[in-house]
């Protein structure tokens, strides 16, 4: 047998996956279960499961500079940092440096990132909302980007698939605006909270309700519950929370159909001009700087919304010289993110006899409310808020002037009650945010470099006014005292939802990939990360991502048995 043709065939899977984070893990596991032999491929170091989380157990007396980390560490990180939380001592083994993988901002954009097996999954907030029906009619109604090409029925039954393997725990509440999840039990909301839900129904008629998390109140597939330790972002020993790492990496590695290879850096995707399809990968080695190819009659990108735009404007073909299914030029437009850091915070004054069990890893969350029926305020869509009550601990007696017995009487009691809340609010896609490649500068791997040039719009800033004044009203009524507010914006990406650049839509003149998430002119080319969106709703979107790549992969696993791809 010629050599090549056998190097070709050890090169050749029935599917493959760019990317193990959230959307790459259940494209991971659904291909691996409908019998397709898929390799997995990362950019990143492998991360097992409990193994490889090395901070997890570790007691705050035996971490070093207090958490924090040092100047000349830190200054690796000036991008991941700008969050205020990210690079901690116990956590900054999950981001990226940000000296190692470069971009450049024509305006400031916070790219918060982390390339290892399990991308963003082990760092996430967990927060998980289902989008509504409300959400796929918005463009089409307010004539704003594209329309989607599906509609809420149709995602429906694939937000129930991937919320019955992952555990998502909350409340029931039958609102149109916010569908109800397959829920485990819901966490609890504490006193003060109870307070502020029932103000807001009586004096507003809005809900509040506990958030909706992957933060599991009861063993379920296998992991355990959630123990309320609340240090989820160094990794859960007992599998707690959802990550493609406890839960479908393991999945998919248990039906002996994947093949999982880290230190695997995606860089263009093969497109055949006869086949009129794509073939595979090219892949360089991140330790060797070797290049490979690898091919399969499938292919997911799921490298997230951004490296994904990435590779598919790095793949160049005659057919495509523009990048990958660019045909409409639609590719790396229609930036999207949430914008937040809006909001309001207070004291109060009673509950002294009240506290409240453990870490609870969630806050309460009140669904939008605002241009529901009809739009009567001055913007398009609507916010929704993440806030929580919790009494002050022992930090605050270090601006107490006490010392001895008095101090440590005043840090052993609970502090005061205090409670705040931040808005999400959705942002408009538009045509002129956008990203693309500077091919003159490339990383140490030989990679263009991604430049962002988006901002937040008038609509954006108008909609701020309701999202903080509202929150000031709504802690005042709950009487609330020295209520303040906050408005602090940051770049876009903040929100750590970035997405829309490669958007869904029934016009390949104007979208980038149909209602199946196939790319329009390249059919056996599946994108179901956050480049899909093709607007972005205010509720977090990981969850959504989860079902559009369960329902993808099962898409793709039909099509090729119909021979279709
Ligand atoms: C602190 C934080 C809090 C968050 N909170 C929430 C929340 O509460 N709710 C919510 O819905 N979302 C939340 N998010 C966002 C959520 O993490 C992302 O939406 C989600 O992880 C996106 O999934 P993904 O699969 O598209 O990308 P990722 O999870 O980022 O995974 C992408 C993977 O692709 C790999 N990769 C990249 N480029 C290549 C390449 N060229 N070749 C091979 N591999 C590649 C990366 O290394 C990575 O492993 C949060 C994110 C952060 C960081
Ligand atoms: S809070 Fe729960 S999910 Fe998070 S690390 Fe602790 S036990 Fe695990």
């Amino acid at each position: 047998m010629n050599l090549n043709l056998k190097a070709r065939q050890n090169n050749t899977y029935d599917a493959i996956v760019v990317g193990t984070g959230i959307s790459g893990g259940w494209a991971a596991k659904e291909l691996t279960e409908n019998g397709l032999n898929t390799l997995v491929l990362e950019r990143g170091r492998n991360v097992r499961h409990v193994e490889d989380y090395p901070t997890m157990l570790m007691k705050p007396w035996e971490i070093p500079y207090n958490n924090q980390v040092p100047p000349e560490e830190a200054k690796h990180y000036q991008k991941q940092m700008r969050t205020g939380y990210t690079i901690r001592q116990t956590t900054k083994h999950w981001w990226v440096r940000d000296t190692d993988q470069p971009y450049e901002e024509v305006k400031r954009f916070d790219w918060i990132r982390g390339y290892h097996v399990g991308g963003r999954s082990i760092m996430w907030g967990r927060q998980s909302y289902r989008l509504a029906p409300m959400d796929f009619e918005a463009n089409a109604k307010d004539g704003i980007g594209v329309d989607w090409p599906i509609r809420y029925d149709d995602l429906a039954p694939w937000y129930t698939h991937v919320e019955k393997f992952a555990g998502i725990s909350g409340e029931a509440l039958g609102l149109p605006q916010l569908p109800d999840s397959d829920f485990l039990p819901p966490w609890e909301l504490n006193c003060l909270e109870e307070v502020l839900k029932e103000t807001m129904a009586e004096r507003f008629n809005r809900v509040l309700t506990i958030g909706r998390t992957a933060n599991m109140t009861q063993p379920h597939n296998g992991r355990g519950k959630c123990m309320s330790r609340n240090l989820c972002s160094r990794g859960c020993p007992y599998g707690g929370y959802f990550s493609s790492n406890a839960s479908t990496l393991p999945a998919a590695a248990a039906t002996g159909n994947m093949t999982l290879r880290p230190h695997s850096i995606v860089d263009s995707v093969i497109y055949d001009e006869e086949l009129g399809k794509a073939t595979g990968v090219r892949v360089i080695d991140a330790e060797t700087l070797e290049t490979t190819e690898y091919y399969a009659n499938v292919i997911f990108l799921n490298a997230s919304c951004m490296n994904t735009t990435l590779i598919m404007m790095n793949s160049i073909s005659d057919r495509f010289p523009n990048g990958l299914g660019n045909d409409s030029g639609e590719l790396g437009h229609n930036v999207m993110d949430h914008h937040f850091r809006v909001g309001a915070n207070g004291e109060y004054d009673g509950f002294e006899d009240r506290y409240y069990w453990g870490r609870r890893p969630t806050g309460f969350y009140i669904p939008r409310y605002r241009n529901l029926e009809r739009n009567d305020r001055p913007y398009l869509r609507g916010f929704g808020y993440q806030g929580g009550a919790s009494r002050e601990g022992w930090q605050r007696g270090v601006r107490e002037l006490a010392i001895g017995e008095p101090l440590k009487e005043f840090v052993q009691a609970p502090g005061r009650w205090t409670m705040g809340m931040t808005a999400f609010g959705e942002m408009l896609p538009d045509h002129s945010n956008r990203v693309y490649l500077d091919r003159d500068k490339t990383d140490k791997w030989g990679q263009p470099t991604l430049v962002f040039d988006v901002e937040f719009k008038e609509n954006e800033y108008k909609m701020r006014e309701d999202m903080k004044n509202d929150a000031a009203e709504m802690l005042e009524a709950a009487g609330m005292k020295n209520v303040r507010t906050f408005d602090d914006p940051g770049g876009p990406g903040l929100g750590i939802h970035e997405m829309g650049t490669a958007r869904m839509g029934r016009d390949p003149k104007t979208s980038v990939l149909n209602g199946w998430n196939q790319v329009h002119a390249c059919k056996n080319v599946y994108v179901t990360d956050g480049a899909c969106m093709t607007s972005a709703a205010c509720q977090n979107p990981s969850l959504t991502y989860m079902a559009f790549a369960a329902r993808a992969a099962n898409h793709a696993a039909e099509e090729l048995k119909k021979g279709n791809l």
